[in-house]
Formats: structure tokens, sequence, C-alpha cells
């Protein structure tokens, strides 16, 4: 049985002192849901900040991004050791990042295997654009996003991932996926894939997230589908109550 797993993405909103406010707020209403992972995602600036009120907490912290290098000449990046020093889950290949920032296939894959190095949970993004999908080209995107995303790796290192599976068209639209959609992709491509990468056992222990336009009102019937494990959530982690609205709903799946 998979536990639920909801992680919020701040993406780049909240200051340093507004991320303190939100994980303030935030704290007391997630803490009690011991039956559900959970957790947040601030920007780079105000992870020292979160990861130190989170500090004795069950809820995670996770980086947005991350360099594959360990150090050096590399302006403006965060070095898996930073990262891992503070976090305990990165996210890897948002779409944000693939459409605005050039990643690729290639350095996700490079960016997965430097977190696993260092001990970091990655998730990893991944999810066809609008076009893509009217042309009828969903499962042949996000197989090659999994098998490129995910190549070289043992399955002892696949155990560890976890998987957002965003269709870019429902990201920040409000105009979600269905939740029977979406679930024929989680359990129809995405864990087969998985399963020829790393073996049906493997691939039966990852959990494998929806994310797209998920609020507290729709959230029940995501969790409710048989291969949805959880939510990465953008929008509706920025407010304390919509967050454990969604979170409640994983813990009563
Ligand atoms: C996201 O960016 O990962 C996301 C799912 O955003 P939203 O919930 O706002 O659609």
């Amino acid at each position: 049985m998979r536990k639920k797993f909801v992680a919020g993405n701040w993406k780049m909103n909240k200051t340093i002192s507004e991320a303190r406010q939100l994980v303030a707020e935030l704290q007391p209403l997630l803490e009690p849901l011991h039956n559900i992972d959970r957790a947040v995602c601030p920007t780079s600036l105000a992870l020292p900040a979160v990861a130190d009120m989170l500090a004795d907490s069950e809820i995670g912290v996770g980086a947005q991004n991350m360099y594959w290098e360990e150090s050096g000449a590399f302006t403006g990046e965060l070095a898996p050791a930073m990262v891992a020093e503070i976090c305990q889950y990165v996210i890897i290949g948002h779409s944000e990042r693939r459409q605005f920032f050039g990643e690729t296939d290639e350095s996700v894959n490079r960016k997965v295997k430097a977190a696993l190095a260092h001990g970091l949970t990655p998730i990893v993004c991944i999810g066809e654009s609008l076009e893509e999908n009217q042309a009828g080209q969903t499962a042949a995107v996000v197989s090659r996003q999994v098998r490129g995303g995910l190549a070289d790796l043992s399955p002892e290192q696949g155990a560890k991932l976890v998987i957002a599976y965003e269709p870019i068209w429902a990201i920040g639209t409000g105009l979600a996926a269905t939740p029977e959609d979406a679930n024929a992709i989680h359990r129809d491509v995405v864990r087969p894939a998985l399963a020829e990468i790393f073996g049906d056992d493997v691939a039966q222990r990852i959990q494998i997230q929806y994310g797209g336009s998920v609020k507290p009102d729709n959230a029940a019937a995501f969790f409710a589908q048989s291969d949805i494990d959880g939510a990465l959530v953008g929008g509706a982690s920025l407010k304390a109550a919509a967050f454990e609205g969604i979170a409640k709903a994983a813990a009563e799946a």
C-alpha cells in the first residue's frame, strides 16, 4: 500500500518573512496527518528559514531545483550538497524549468542521479503540452520523459524516486485533468514504464503524484483513484487552509 504524498510547490512566491508566516499557519494543520507524507518547497532563499522551523517536524522540505555538479563556477546555481544539508526532497524537471530554462530529459537525468547520490528524494516532473495532448501524443511524450529522465538508474535508486505527472495545460489554469484520465496515464503509461526500467515490485512502490489545478474541492476525487498517490500542488499550496484541505483529503482517502 503506497502512502499518499502531498507536496506544495511555492514557485517564485513568498518572501522569507511570508514563508515563515505560512509555515507557522501550516504546521499545526499538517502535523497531525501522520498517515500521509507532506512537504513544502519554498524558494531557495526561504529554504533555511523554513527548514529551521520544520527541523523537528514530520513535514519535509524540498528545493525547487538544483544543479548536478558538486561545486564550482556555476553562478546562480545550488549544489546537491547544499540542498541536502537542509532538505529531504528536490523537485526536478518541473515543466516551467523545461519551458523557460531549457531543461531536457538529459539534464533531468543528471540532476536525478546527483540528488540520489546525496540522499535526496527527487520529485521528478513529467507531463505533456496542450498541443501534444491534442495530437494524441501524451503516452509517447510521458514514456519518453520517464525513460530519458531515469536512464541508467538501478532498481535500488528507482525505489527512492517520486514521480509527478503534471499535464502542462492543467498547471495554473484551473483546468485540471479528470481524475479518470490522470489515473489512466499513471496506471497504463507511467507505472508500466517504471516497471520496464526497475521491475514490477519497485514500480508498485513508487509514489506517482498528480499535479495541475488540484484544489480542496477536487482533491478527494483524484486520491480515490487506484494509481494517484498524492499531489504536487502549486497555487493552492500558498494558502494554509487550501493546502490543509488537500492534505486532509489525502489523509482520508
Ligand atoms: C505545479 O506547478 O506543480 C502545479 C501543479 O501548479 P498548480 O497547482 O497551480 O496547477
